[in-house]
């Protein structure tokens, strides 16, 4: 699934947009708002250019959705990179949360404290 969106947001979305997006889904992971990343990492990521990621950084720096990028690291606001994503980010976000919610419902329990109840009869 986040291949299949992945896929199609790099047929449909900026590349400005989908940077933010990545950076976002990466903040997810690890989450802390200063990533160990290059730009040259980036560039491969994303592919495209070097000279255009450095062009990107420009931009979300002015916007202030990334704070600094220095020495492998950049740091970033994720409220401000979530206005200049992609809604890509969310729809993949949404439907990872909604497969562990699956995952995680049975234990719940309303069905021990039924059976519980049940026993005690
Ligand atoms: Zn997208």
């Amino acid at each position: 699934m986040q291949l299949q969106l992945g896929g199609a947001c790099n047929a449909l979305h900026p590349v400005e947009a989908r940077m933010a997006r990545w950076l976002l889904s990466f903040r997810d992971r690890i989450d802390t708002d200063v990533l160990p990343l290059t730009q040259e990492a980036l560039s491969e990521i994303l592919g495209v250019r070097r000279t255009t990621v450095t062009l990107l950084m420009r931009n979300l720096r002015a916007s202030g959705a990334i704070r600094s990028d220095r020495r492998g690291h950049i740091e970033i606001d994720p409220i401000r990179l979530a206005a200049a994503a992609c809604e890509c980010h969310g729809k993949i976000r949404l439907e990872v949360e909604k497969i562990f919610s699956t995952v995680t419902a049975p234990s719940g329990n309303p069905g021990l404290v039924r059976s519980r109840t049940l026993d005690q009869r």
